[in-house]
């Protein structure tokens, strides 16, 4: 019996992992960055040099550990 691999994302079935791989990342990848990429967007950004926070980081300062540094 040959085992049936099912795509998470779209349920299309394959007999080889590289088969779906091929197919995961032709269908499902680029979305899959679109979406980490979203998911950075909505992150907080230092006020200074907008770079990429932590929510727990900008609670405290509203600013990145650098700018922090630079300002002190
Ligand atoms: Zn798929
Ligand atoms: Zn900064």
């Amino acid at each position: 019996m040959r085992k049936i691999i099912k795509c998470s994302q779209c349920n299309k079935e394959f007999y080889h992992g590289a088969e779906y791989r091929v197919h995961w990342e032709e269908k499902h990848l680029s979305l899959f960055i679109k979406r980490e990429q979203m998911e950075k967007e909505k992150l907080p950004k230092c006020d200074f040099c907008k770079e990429v926070m932590t929510y727990e980081e900008y609670e405290f300062y509203n600013i990145c550990k650098d700018c922090l540094e630079k300002i002190v």
